[in-house]
């Protein structure tokens, strides 16, 4: 699928007809358990975008779950995708590839349930150790680096305060010391930022967002081009065991089919809806990466294909003497 655009990978991936009985859309298969060909030989194709071995018990590899994941993975333009039952247990699988004692270093402004799973559970009760800090200066982020840092952890832009981080820069500079830079792009989706191409080694999404789109399926991914980050996320995904239902998998799936024409309207939306707030009364400051006002305006237009459809705003408080008051 490498030469089509993602309108037409996101209409036809996942859905290759031999997975799928030959029928033109996935089946939400239920099964918990597949039939043996014969003790031990399991049935079904080789999907090296699933489990890699054929199917035997659904929580290591599902059909409904293999055809989210392949077209996921082509949307990506990556090797390979990996579901889960939603973004932040992505986010603890991606986690799980660390040993104790391993070191992270992280943006200082990544969506709250992130944070306070790093400080609160995988800091204390898995021993990683966590940095977090502005990833805009390199001097800063070089001397935070130790002998056990493993990884780069970041969020572009930022939920929620749409913050943009140079993808390029923090990704030469992780590879010049063997450190794995994994992204969370939930906030632009594949349709507009693939940070794979951008030399990342690991994309994380809340497929809970824009790629279902229709605020019915909580869900997960993570998206890898390296075969042993895959390895070690299928082993992740099964023994941990955080799978997505088979129907979830068919409703995601069915989501992303539509995620451009979606992402188009929603971001013709906030464009119009954040250059009226520019000039509202009660509206202190106006975050949108597609207003000229962006601080990392040209940033954020070299490493994606639109500004997205969230928007962050300030609003102005008036304190009001007489009744002592607050008024939003
Ligand atoms: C919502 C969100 C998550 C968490 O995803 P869930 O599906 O709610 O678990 C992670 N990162 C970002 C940027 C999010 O917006």
């Amino acid at each position: 699928m490498s030469g089509l655009k993602i309108e037409t990978i996101v209409v036809h991936s996942g859905s290759e007809p031999e997975f799928n009985g030959w029928s033109v859309v996935p089946s939400i298969n239920l099964a918990t358990t597949f039939v043996q060909e014969y003790p031990g030989v399991k049935p079904g194709r080789d999907d090296p975008n699933s489990y890699g071995n054929g199917f035997f018990y659904s929580r290591q590899a599902n059909p409904t779950r293999g055809a989210f994941e392949r077209a996921l993975a082509a949307t990506e333009r990556a090797n390979f995708c990996c579901a889960f039952s939603s973004g932040l247990a992505a986010t603890q699988a991606v986690i799980q590839l660390l040993n104790a004692g391993d070191h992270v270093i992280a943006l200082d402004d990544l969506y709250g349930g992130t944070t306070s799973f790093f400080r609160n559970i995988a800091g204390p009760k898995s021993d990683i150790r966590f940095s977090f800090m502005d990833l805009d200066d390199l001097q800063q982020l070089e001397r935070t680096v130790t002998k056990d840092t493993k990884m780069i952890w970041l969020e572009s832009p930022t939920n929620p305060l749409l913050k943009t981080t140079d993808i390029r820069k923090i990704t030469e500079f992780a590879k010049r010391r063997g450190l794995l830079v994994a992204v969370d792009s939930t906030f632009m989706s594949p349709y507009l930022q693939r940070p794979l191409e951008l030399g990342a080694d690991i994309v994380i999404h809340s497929v809970t967002k824009f790629i279902s789109g229709h605020s019915d399926v909580l869900m997960g991914a993570v998206v890898v081009d390296s075969a042993e980050l895959n390895s070690n996320l299928r082993n992740v995904q099964n023994l941990c065991g955080a799978v997505p239902s088979p129907f979830d998998c068919y409703l995601a799936l069915r989501g992303l089919r539509t995620l451009p024409l979606r992402m188009n309207a929603a971001m013709n939306n906030a464009q119009k809806i954040a250059e009226a707030l520019q000039g509202h009364a009660m509206v202190e400051k106006v975050i949108y990466p597609g207003l000229p006002s962006y601080p990392m305006f040209e940033v954020a237009n070299s490493q994606t294909d639109g500004p997205g459809a969230m928007i962050a705003i300030y609003i102005k408080v008036l304190l009001c003497a007489m009744c002592s008051a607050v008024y939003f």
